[in-house]
């Protein structure tokens, strides 16, 4: 390793030319490059270089001596300290630029292998309700922590210090005001909040999902089997979002990360949300998965058909369906769909959903899609299009050899990474599936995340 030539405390000056994915700027000095938050693209700046790692360096922004024109006044108190939001120091027009570039450069780097050769005009179309104002209030899922001395907020950048947040930008508005009322029921009768250094103390999270009609199910997380004061905590709720339709609790006594425990008690009203997407009713419990921005979603499962464009006698294949959004949709346009999902809940919610929708040419199965796109493939199943919606860490490449094995004309892969999704298509050209269209939805507008859409297509040899 090249000993860095760069020195910690020092001020020097540069010119940032890109983003990290975590959107912080990027700069190069004799080659090393450094990341420094809250610098923008084009902008000159003087920085101190704060720390040196293996292959770049961390600096702080201290001047900028040449402002970019898309430089913004961030438009939430929060922003320099919360961890939620990543780009709200810069237009929306800069932010979906940087977006659509990172997709851009996974697909052609990343994803290497021969994708340029082979389609070089790869280009990556931007889904976003608009290209000029960044939404807010979009957000259908709120997890608040609470801190050990009974903050309700969110984490700090990089950290699990809890900082007392009023009102969130990005969520649907019901949310913050229920984290507000179970603020206020937790000073008012002096319910602890959880430490997670000592595993004392009762309330860890507040879990919050609102639907289109602002309708929400609040789960309270806690490190204990009962709460106190549950009528109280109702009755607060129910004052201060009276679209709420359940409160349940949620029993987490275990000392690791992981947000939600398993076993569940309701406390009042249901313990699910019903949610209308893509003209669907669609019923979520509280640990399955949701995609969070619904108005977004609708958009990328209508591109996702657009890359299918069945005919009406496809059988098709959604492997990681949740609780079938995704298999719902598309099995209006095909002769028959197979699901497949890990988390047993979900997957009792899709057939629900199915049901609830007088759907039947839909097959749920419940297992790991690696396991079940292998026992699929060998027992001679041929879907001809089959959809994946991956998890951020991307498939298997025992998925990638069954998903190939199944022979599918076209594969539309989903991701929320476009990382994994860069080193996943470069496997599936190892396989003869190439890229023929990609999207790249704002799915997260304000933070750092990006969701894309691509379209393989098998390679038809002369
Ligand atoms: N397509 C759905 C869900 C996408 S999220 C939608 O748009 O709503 C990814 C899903 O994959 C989650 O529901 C998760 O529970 C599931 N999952 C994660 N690992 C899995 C695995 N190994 N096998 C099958 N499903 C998995």
């Amino acid at each position: 390793m090249k000993k860095s030539s760069l020195k910690i405390n020092q001020i020097y000056r540069g010119v940032i030319n890109g983003y990290s994915s975590q959107f912080y700027g990027v700069t190069r000095l004799d080659g090393e490059v450094i990341f420094i938050p809250g610098a923008l693209t084009g902008e000159e700046i003087e920085f101190k270089i704060v720390k040196i790692m293996k292959n770049a360096a961390a600096g702080e922004l201290i001047k900028i001596i040449q402002p970019s024109p898309e430089r913004r006044e961030p438009d939430c108190p929060y922003f320099k300290q919360c961890g939620g939001c990543d780009c709200r120091h810069m237009s929306y027009h800069e932010e979906l630029r940087a977006k659509r570039q990172r997709v851009q450069d996974a697909l052609c780097h990343i994803g290497g292998v021969n994708i340029n050769n082979i389609n070089n005009n790869i280009n990556v179309e931007m889904i976003t309700p608009d290209l000029n104002i960044r939404p807010v209030y979009y957000r259908n899922k709120a997890q608040f922590p609470v801190s050990a001395n009974g903050i309700v907020g969110f984490y700090r950048a990089g950290s699990h210090e809890v900082i007392p947040v009023k009102s969130c930008l990005l969520l649907q508005n019901p949310a913050n005001q229920i984290a507000q009322a179970v603020q206020d029921w937790m000073t008012r009768y002096k319910i602890s909040g959880y430490d997670e250094h000592t595993g004392k103390g009762l309330i860890r999270h507040i879990y919050i999902r609102v639907n289109h009609k602002n309708n929400c199910l609040c789960a309270i997380v806690a490190n204990g089997k009962k709460l106190p004061r549950e009528a109280e905590l109702v009755g607060m709720i129910r004052a201060a979002a009276p679209e709420t339709v359940g409160v349940v609790l949620n029993i987490n006594t275990r000392r690791d990360n992981v947000i939600l425990g398993e076993k569940y008690k309701l406390i009042w009203g249901k313990d699910y949300l019903i949610d209308q997407l893509c003209d669907l009713k669609f019923q979520l419990s509280v640990p399955s998965f949701y995609q969070i921005n619904r108005e977004q979603a609708e958009r990328i499962y209508k591109q996702a058909l657009v890359y299918a464009n069945p005919t009406g006698q496809e059988n098709a294949l959604d492997l990681y369906c949740g609780i079938g959004t995704i298999t719902l949709h598309m099995a209006r346009y095909v002769r028959n769909i197979t699901g497949v999902e890990i988390i047993p809940q979900a997957v009792r919610d899709a057939e629900a959903n199915a049901a609830r929708n007088s759907i039947a040419n839909i097959t749920f199965f419940h297992g790991d899609a690696s396991e079940i796109a292998a026992r699929l493939a060998q027992t001679g199943s041929r879907p001809d299009f089959i959809i994946t919606d991956t998890p951020r860490k991307g498939l298997t490449i025992e998925v990638i050899q069954a998903i190939a094995n199944m022979n599918p004309e076209r594969v539309i892969y989903i991701s929320c990474d476009p990382g994994t999704l860069g080193r996943d298509v470069g496997r599936f050209a190892e396989y003869h599936y190439y890229i023929s269209q990609a999207s790249a939805a704002d799915m997260f507008p304000g933070t750092r995340h990006v969701e894309s859409v691509v379209l393989l297509t098998r390679e038809t040899r002369e």
